[in-house]
Order: structure tokens, then sequence, then C-alpha cells
């Protein structure tokens, strides 16, 4: 187990994709997040995951319980504002009946499982079902106008045009069919993001059982840290069962480098606000939920 003060505990790194071609199609990496649920579904490790679905609205999530593969499919994607899953967390074992609860998220996202499961308030009969949790990386997040504002106005692109957003080589890319692209640099879209992930001290997911993100791989591969026992066994038996094409981190550019420089980045920048944040005021500071 490595343990590192930046990429959190776990048991392997490795880049990976999925080895279906209609989960690769639309997904917004290597698909790792569908495939490992599709698989996990399949196998009755879980009955159900709770993901990112979409809503009425072009681009904005509605966090749904998928329970079956047509559902977690139409998930695919990265949506650059807030998909609150953690909502359906009790109801996914109430009315939906499940006793395997799969769940997605950010880093955010993963520790409020983690905090639900040791402390659950609120929370009778969820911490024992909880069957897989796959985190995402996240550097940060936008409310759903910062987006509109960023595509609709910065981008001048039709939000229901758009067939792909990404975060990535220092740019927000809004992609549209017919291959077009525009690129915002990152200096434009900051003052959109949203502020409580100015505290935010977790790049990578460090608390999911396996954690997955595009930075470190090459395009249309991921990044994928193995972390706990549950996910290794789940990811060695989806390995086994043919659904992912894999490759040793070491063998691919641009490495594990990449996601340390970028997650020292983050951590050291929020740091810093947490610290700000202790004098504030005069004689008086702001919150620090860490203590
Ligand atoms: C706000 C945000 C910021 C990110 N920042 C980075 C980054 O800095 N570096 C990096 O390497 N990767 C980042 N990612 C992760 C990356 O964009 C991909 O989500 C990840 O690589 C998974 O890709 P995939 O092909 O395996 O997933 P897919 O198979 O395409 O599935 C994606 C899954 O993510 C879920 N999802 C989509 N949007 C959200 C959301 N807003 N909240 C919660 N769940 C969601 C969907 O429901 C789906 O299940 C970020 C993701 C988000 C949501
Ligand atoms: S930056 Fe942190 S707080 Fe903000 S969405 Fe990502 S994980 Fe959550």
């Amino acid at each position: 187990m490595v343990s590192d003060n930046f990429l959190g505990n776990y048991a392997s790194v490795v880049a990976a994709r999925s080895t279906d071609k209609s989960i690769l199609k639309g997904a917004q990496d290597g698909g790792i997040v569908t495939q490992l649920f599709a698989y996990a579904l399949e196998e009755g490790i879980i009955d159900g995951a709770i993901v990112a679905g979409p809503g009425d609205e072009p681009w904005k999530p509605v966090p749904v319980v998928a329970t079956t593969v047509e559902e977690l499919l139409a998930a695919r994607g990265t949506k650059y504002n807030i998909s609150p899953n953690m909502q359906l967390i009790k109801e996914a074992t109430r009315s939906y009946g499940l006793d395997k609860v799969g769940i997605v998220g950010t880093p955010c996202q993963i520790q409020a499982l983690r905090k639900g499961q040791l402390y659950p308030v609120g929370l009778r009969d969820v911490p024992d079902k909880i069957a897989l949790a796959v985190g995402i990386f996240c550097m940060e997040n936008f409310p759903y106008q910062s987006i509109v504002q960023l595509v609709e106005d910065h981008a001048n692109t039709k939000l229901e045009n758009v067939t792909k957003m990404d975060i990535g080589k220092g740019k927000f890319w809004v992609y549209t069919g017919r291959g077009a692209s525009v690129q915002l640099p990152l200096k434009i879209t900051h003052k959109y993001e949203q502020a409580g992930c100015h505290v935010c001290l977790d790049y990578v997911s460090n608390l999911a059982d396996v954690s997955t993100g595009s930075v470190g791989t090459p395009d249309g591969w991921s990044t994928v840290f193995v972390r706990t026992k549950n996910g290794g066994d789940i990811w060695a038996k989806a390995i086994a069962a043919g659904c992912f094409e894999t490759k040793p981190m070491d063998s691919v550019k641009p490495g594990l480098d990449l996601v340390t420089k970028l997650a020292t980045e983050k951590i050291t920048k929020n740091q810093k606000t947490l610290a700000e944040r202790a004098t504030f005021g005069v004689g008086k500071g702001l919150r620090n939920p860490y203590i």
C-alpha cells in the first residue's frame, strides 16, 4: 500500500480503458465509471448505482438511481456543475429497495459518503449497504449558472448544441458536433468557480474504493487508483472478465508526475485559503471545518 500526502492511500495505479466500444463512445475518458458499474450490476455486486443522469435542462445533471445498463450509459460524461448524488443515498435503500448500492462522486461526495457510514446521523441501514464507491478526480466545480455564462457568453455556443465539455491542458474545452471546439483559458473560468471548492483538500478522491480521472494518461484513457480491499477485489474480477485494457502507469505520458503536481497545487493553494480564513475578520476568523 502506497501512502502519499497528496494522492492518498492506494494499492495500485494503472492507465486503463473499457474494452466495450459502446461504453467508450460517449464516455468522458476511458469509460471506467460506467464500465465498472455495468460489470458490478451484471455480476450482482451492486443492485444499482447513484449517478449523475441527464435532466430537463441541457448539461444540468440530476442524480438518479440507475438499475439498468441503459441508465448507466445515459449518465456517461462529465457535467461540470453540481450533481448532489448523495441526496439519493438513503432513498436508494428505501423506495428503490437496494441492498448493494454503488455511487459515483467527486472527492467531497465520497467524503460525505464515508462520514455518513461512520457517523450515520439520520442514515439508518445505509452504512452497511454501500457496495462500491467510485470517486472521480476534481480540481473544482461550477454552479449551473456559471456553465451557462461560460458556454453561452464566453464560448458563444448554445448549451443544447454542446456534445462534450472538458477541462484539460490548461483550457476549458467546449465541443459541438462535427468536430468544432471552442477553448477558454482557465484564467477566464476562475471567477465562476463554486466558492466552497476553495477549501477542498482532496484532488483524486482519496476515500473512494476506486478513483479515476483523465489527468496522467493519453486522451481516451484514464488514470485509475485502486484503494480499498473491496475496490481491489472488484477491479481484479473486472480485469479477469476482460472489461478493461490496462497499461503500467510508468509506461504512459504524462504519467503520475503530472497527477502529483496538480494534486499538490490544489491542496497547497486551498490550505492557504483555509489559513487566511482564520484571520479573515478584525479579531475574528471564519469557521474551519477540518478542526
Ligand atoms: C466537476 C468535475 C471536475 C473534474 N475535474 C477533473 C480534473 O481536474 N482532473 C481529472 O483528471 N478529472 C477530473 N474530473 C473527472 C473526469 O472529468 C471524468 O469524470 C472521469 O475521468 C471519469 O471518466 P470516465 O470516462 O471513467 O467516466 P464515464 O464512464 O463517462 O462516467 C462519468 C460518470 O461521472 C458521473 N458524473 C458526471 N458529472 C458528475 C458530477 N458533476 N458530479 C458527480 N458525478 C458526475 C456520471 O454520472 C457518470 O457516472 C472531473 C469531474 C467533475 C464532475
Ligand atoms: S473541488 Fe472539492 S468541493 Fe469542489 S466539487 Fe470538487 S471535490 Fe467537491
